[in-house]
């Protein structure tokens, strides 16, 4: 990582303010195939398409703001997945990144299981022909009739996260005379992003059951005994926007431990262990993720090695990657309104859209790269700040990033890497109207999820 608050090369103000930014790429007309969807590149004319489209086209066609989806790139990363953990593992895409009805059925022709959270994710699964047991069931605190929608409906597992959704959940079954299939989500004591890890003893946070302390073993103890519930085995989640595997080893190797005890002390060898998600993508040229491949062979030598230091037959891994599957797959266009030049700070340019599309940098303080796309430029790079049109100082999408400085009104420029938590978080922040989804695929594009309109505004404000 190349991190300088004073970046060489050519610059639109003597003075360059202290910040979170590389040096200005050599070439701004350049897209790093890093960040951007595997369809997307420029076209003669200097515009940037994807699928094939040019993104004016798109802009006239669709408006601005939008997400475009490419669905070759999203189909092939769940082919990457499931190639590389193969018949003996399951890969579950995490709902909450993205979700739609469109998704469900690639997913489903791709070989992809599915977690949900809610029982809206639940009903757009089931609505799309997703088969109940390929879907995972998670939550902190599922409703009485989420659970009992999701026995119903035959759910492949549920995530149980505390002593009450145990038995809550073995009831269910029972009046539904159901045996239901679970997983114990634990915690592992270990929280992972990025490149670093800690691991402590102890977790400050509202998931799962914790390992230290015996919380978990009494988990496994009372779910075993219950007959409406067929425990298969052990979940844990260690963070996100992960790119270093030693996380996971810390936390298979206590999740393993517990494997054990419950050998031990019932003579049971769970079946199942569950890794959960969190693995990183490229935002900005800074960032290397992983190939699935390699992950896939990292976390099975993890588990396998734990498991024969413990004497048990290794559990068949599940993972859940949401982030690493549809966010390097989406970008957001915008049109540029205004631009506002801060002498000796940088510029300011505002976009039809915000936090209402992207609310992962005001919240994260995530980092993004943006690029402008209706034309090439060989204007001097230009220290922007991409803001958003909502009444908030915080309604920033791209905090340091270098634009030509001949942008202008009416440009279009794009955000990468938007996939993941972008519309699945967005509101309506202003009454701003949440963005369409388009998925675009050799040379056509069709709205997967509309855009809002007024009307839906005020279809929920009764008067
Ligand atoms: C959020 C979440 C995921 C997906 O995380 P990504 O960072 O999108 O890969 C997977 N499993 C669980 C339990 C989660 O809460």
């Amino acid at each position: 990582m190349s991190r300088s608050a004073h970046p060489a090369g050519p610059r639109h103000a003597d003075v360059l303010p202290e910040g979170h930014y590389s040096a200005p790429p050599a070439d701004l007309n350049r897209l790093d195939e890093k960040v951007w969807s595997r369809t997307v590149a420029r076209d003669a004319d200097g515009v940037v398409t994807v699928g094939g489209i040019p993104v004016t086209t798109l802009a006239e066609e669709f408006g601005t703001p939008a997400y475009f989806l490419d669905e070759a790139d999203f189909r092939a990363r769940c082919r990457a997945w499931a190639e590389a953990f193969g018949e003996d593992a399951d890969v579950f895409y995490a709902g909450k990144a993205f979700l739609s009805r469109a998704v469900v059925r690639w997913l489903k022709e791709e070989g992809l299981n599915l977690d949900v959270c809610s029982g809206g994710e639940l009903t757009t699964a089931l609505q799309a022909g997703m088969p109940a047991e390929r879907i995972a069931f998670h939550g902190n605190n599922k409703s009485t009739h989420e659970i009992e929608r999701a026995v119903e409906a035959g759910v492949g597992r549920i995530v149980l996260d505390s002593f009450q959704e145990i038995v809550r959940v073995a009831h269910v079954a029972q009046s539904l005379g159901k045996r239901q299939k679970v997983q114990i989500r634990v915690t592992v004591g270990v929280e992972a992003h990025t490149h670093e890890f800690i691991a402590t003893a102890h977790e400050d946070q509202k998931f799962g059951l914790a390992l230290a302390g015996g919380q978990a073993a009494e988990a496994v103890r009372r779910a075993l005994r219950l007959d409406g519930l067929e425990l298969i085995g052990i979940h844990s989640h260690i963070g996100s926007q992960i790119f270093d595997t030693s996380g996971f080893e810390v936390a298979a190797h206590r999740v393993v431990g517990l494997l054990k005890q419950v050998r031990d002390e019932h003579g049971v060898e769970l079946p199942e262990i569950d890794l959960g998600g969190g693995l990183g993508i490229a935002y900005t040229s800074d960032d290397d993720p992983r190939e699935p491949h390699e992950i896939a062979k990292a976390l099975r030598d993890i588990v396998t090695r734990e498991c024969e230091a413990a004497g048990l037959r290794t559990p068949r891994i599940s993972v859940e990657p949401g982030r690493a599957i549809v966010g390097p797959t989406a970008f957001t266009l915008y049109e540029v309104g205004t631009v506002k030049p801060l002498a000796g700070l940088r510029t300011y340019v505002s976009v039809d859209g915000g936090m209402s599309d992207n609310i992962r940098t005001a919240l994260y303080d995530a980092e993004y790269s943006v690029a402008l796309v209706s034309r090439t430029s060989d204007a001097e790079p230009m220290l922007s700040r991409v803001v958003g049109k909502h009444c908030e100082s915080g309604d920033i999408v791209v905090k340091d990033a270098f634009l030509p400085s001949d942008v202008a009104p009416g440009d279009l420029i794009a955000v990468p890497a938007t996939g993941a938590y972008c519309r699945s978080m967005a509101s309506n922040y202003n009454h701003v109207l949440r963005p369409p989804v388009v998925a675009v695929r050799d040379g056509e594009a069709r709205v997967i999820v509309r855009r809002e309109t007024e009307e839906d505004l005020l279809r929920l404000d009764v008067g």
